[in-house]
């Protein structure tokens, strides 16, 4: 650790969304461990997520959302909360509502930069006005940045063209049409919104200080060139969830000890190594009842043990005499699982995901192999990169990209059998896919260890920044 480290005064400003928040908490909880003096700036429901996983290091401040302002209801400060597109429209305008508040804040504080979501990107303006340094925090991988840029560049196929190959990129990747969102086709609707704040996310992005991606060189050093071409200056600053080192930490990472932790561990402690399947879908995925009882029966086949975390509420998907059945051989979570927890766990053996970017790096950085389930926004990229590029995935055959669970096509139960299958083996296939997974997770662990192309990374910027106010 730097002493002159301590004078660095960061401020961290999440977008309220578990897959954005949670990530950003770990790397101020990196640059905090570095030295630099640390504040998250959040508001009042996420600040009771994020107290339980951090220590004095890092420092909270809090400032009120306008719920009832944006016809949110009480309490519903993060996207992970949320059902309708409009809500999360909504949610999304109470952000942008925080502009003077967060200008209030730089006034108070006056840290010497900010790192702020892509996703909020007046964040820019508000510092740079100030004379505060922005740097953005890009919440996937460098593959996906590449893609969404080639995808900005081209223009989509004619209708009836199914796929199309991405162009300007190292190998080639072909996408069907209905594996991306076509931003065209959100004209009129609510959703034009988040286009629109995608398209400034995409204009500061070459205006910032830099670009801050949970990821590591090793993982895609080809497509993080290519993402540092393109952004000027870029830092890949993980796997940031390996600093979460013991069973609490990685438990309260998404807000208090779940009580579910003592019983998974009992559960999992009870299993052969690597035998189990965890399949878990993010924060905030959702299914159909169809599409649940197909995926219960699926597992079922597999004849594997499995824990699967969901996020519906309801029991009308349970197959008649299922929870019976399967009472030695599954163990269900209803609601918010310890992920660091299970992945880690020596008696997992394979993950079925649907590929946010977080779930699918923990997955690598556990030395896990993945049954792939994209549903929506960047996951197809994602899955890309885990079957094609790392082959460390099996693709369950998910094609459309759409939030919307009743209109996604269905997969049936005998897609999952099989995949899952597939992945658990042992025929040579199954085996080289471990191995690989195995390898990648070992590189992972020593991209964060000191010395390693992360921790390096991390480093460098701090020393950058610490010279930099000397200069001023
Ligand atoms: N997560 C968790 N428990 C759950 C569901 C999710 O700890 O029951 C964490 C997971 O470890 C990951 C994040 O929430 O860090 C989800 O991010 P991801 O990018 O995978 O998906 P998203 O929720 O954004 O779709």
């Amino acid at each position: 650790m730097c002493s002159e480290a301590n004078n660095l005064h960061m401020l961290f400003f999440p977008l309220m969304a578990q897959g954005h928040m949670l990530p950003m908490v770990d790397m101020a909880k990196i640059f905090a461990a570095h030295g630099a003096r640390v504040t998250i700036l959040t508001t009042p429901v996420n600040a009771t997520i994020i107290r339980p996983n951090i220590d004095d290091s890092v420092h909270l401040h809090i400032i009120p959302f306008p719920t009832a302002e944006f016809g949110l209801p009480d309490g519903c400060e993060n996207n992970s909360f949320i059902l309708s597109d409009d809500l999360r429209i909504n949610l999304m305008k109470a952000n942008y509502s925080l502009r003077q508040p967060f200008d209030l804040v730089l006034t108070d504080l006056n840290p010497d930069c900010v790192v702020t979501d892509l996703f909020l990107p007046w964040t820019y303006d508000v510092a740079i006005a100030r004379g505060i340094l922005r740097l953005a925090f890009h919440g996937s991988s460098n593959f996906s940045a590449c893609v969404m840029s080639a995808l900005h560049q081209c223009r989509l196929p004619a209708d009836k063209v199914e796929s199309f190959i991405l162009p300007g990129l190292p190998y080639r990747i072909e996408m069907l049409k209905t594996q991306i969102i076509d931003f065209n086709k959100l004209a009129g609707t609510p959703m034009v919104f988040i286009m629109e704040t995608l398209k400034e996310a995409a204009e500061v992005e070459v205006k910032n200080y830099g670009t801050l991606v949970n990821s590591f060189y090793e993982l895609e050093s080809e497509y993080a060139d290519l993402h540092r071409e393109r952004v000027g200056r870029m830092w890949t600053v993980g796997p940031v969830s390996l600093c979460n080192k013991d069973v609490i930490n990685k438990s309260t990472r998404g807000g208090e000890y779940p009580a579910s932790v003592n019983e998974c561990l009992k559960w999992l402690d009870k299993r052969p190594t690597g035998s189990v399947v965890y399949m878990c879908f993010g924060s905030g995925s959702f299914f159909s009842i169809e599409q649940l009882r197909e995926m219960a029966l699926g597992l079922e086949a597999s004849r594997h043990p499995f824990v699967w975390v969901m996020r519906n509420e309801g029991n009308d998907w349970i197959p008649k005499g299922y929870e019976e059945r399967i009472k030695d051989v599954g163990l269900l979570i209803r609601g918010w699982a310890p992920q660091l927890v299970m992945l880690n766990h020596d008696a997992v053996g394979g993950f079925v995901t649907h590929c946010g970017w977080n779930s699918s790096l923990e997955g690598i950085s556990a030395g896990l192999p993945m049954v792939t389930w994209p549903l929506f926004a960047d996951q197809f990229c994602n899955e890309k990169l885990l079957v094609e590029i790392l082959k460390i995935g099996v693709m369950v055959g998910s094609k459309v990209n759409t939030f919307n669970m009743e209109t996604r096509p269905i997969v049936k139960a005998a897609v999952v059998e099989t995949a899952v299958r597939r992945l658990m083996g042992d025929g040579m296939e199954a085996n080289e896919r471990r191995r690989r997974a195995k390898q990648l997770g070992e590189m992972a662990n020593r991209a964060v260890d000191k010395g390693g192309s992360s921790y390096e990374q991390i480093k460098n910027l701090m020393n950058e920044l610490i010279d930099r106010k000397k200069c001023v």
